[in-house]
């Protein structure tokens, strides 16, 4: 079917109280493995690219094999910008069919934050484009617990930026930490459901790579939509090419070792479909 907009997919997981995995793909490999395994999920599904992705695989690109993939299938797709702070590409990226962008704008003083990502709204609200805005800030790994509790989100200044953006979805700061590959965070769910109370937003979590199993469940349950993965799909996509060359050390055709690549990234991302309660929900 054609790709669907954020809020589509949103809604109905606010309203029953499961999330929608978001992937990060980087090439043709992990857009197939993303489909194919939400397909096979009956899953409503949100095929992300960063501003890193685009570089690698071509804004034009990127855009044509989720569209494609998307057609073909019978659940919904959506094609989002993750961590969009260059406006300039995120305008590209509205112009050229991405159905929701992220903007960035979380290590930005607050009136900044919420000067752009209105400027954001204006321009995607008339193109029927969704909207994800951050307020605290998700760190990269590396950072203390007092620097990750620092940077968390306050629920008022939340319900501020929500009112004065009009943003479809918020991504909060509430344990995460980017790029962790060993699953440590502990969430402060208390303040998820206080952040939803605040803003009445689908929430989003990223860094949810490092998340305990347990910890996500309870973040679902009290606002959290939308769950973002790339270090994961990373790791499996890279171990698969690793044991695949490992055991054929001298083969030449390299589609071998990306089918095998693919097929860890599927089934890594079956399993957090099944995580987040999204099965059978398309
Ligand atoms: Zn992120």
């Amino acid at each position: 079917m054609p790709l669907v907009t954020l809020r589509e997919v949103l809604v109905p997981a606010a309203e029953q109280g499961y999330a929608v995995g978001a992937f990060n793909a980087n090439n043709l490999e992990y857009v197939q493995a993303i489909v194919t395994a939400a397909t096979a999920e009956r899953a409503p599904v949100i095929v992300q690219a960063s501003q890193g992705a685009i570089r690698h695989a071509g804004l034009a690109h990127i855009t044509e094999m989720v569209r494609v993939a998307a057609r073909e299938v019978p659940i919904p797709v959506v094609l989002h910008l993750d961590h969009g702070r260059d406006l300039e590409l995120v305008r590209q990226c509205i112009e050229i069919g991405f159905t929701s962008v992220m903007f960035d704008g979380s290590d930005l003083p607050l009136e900044e934050n919420i000067r752009l990502t209105a400027r954001v709204v204006e321009w995607a609200r008339p193109a029927g484009v969704s909207v994800e805005g951050e307020l605290g800030r998700v760190p990269r790994v590396g950072v203390t617990a007092e620097e990750v509790r620092a940077l968390m989100t306050d629920p008022d200044e939340a319900a501020r930026f929500a009112r004065e953006t009009g943003i479809d979805a918020l991504a909060v700061a509430v344990g995460s930490v980017h790029q962790m590959t060993q699953q440590r965070a502990v969430l402060d769910v208390p303040r998820v459901a206080a952040i939803r109370r605040a803003t009445a937003l689908p929430l989003v979590l990223h860094g949810s790579s490092g998340v305990a199993e347990d910890s996500l469940r309870e973040a679902i349950r009290a606002g959290i939509c939308k769950v973002n993965f790339a270090t994961s799909l990373n790791v499996a996509f890279r171990r698969g090419l690793a044991e695949a060359m490992a055991e054929d050390p001298a083969g030449v055709d390299p589609r071998p070792y990306l089918a095998r690549a693919r097929e860890e990234v599927a089934t890594a991302v079956r399993e957090r479909i099944h995580l987040l309660g999204c099965s059978g929900r398309a």
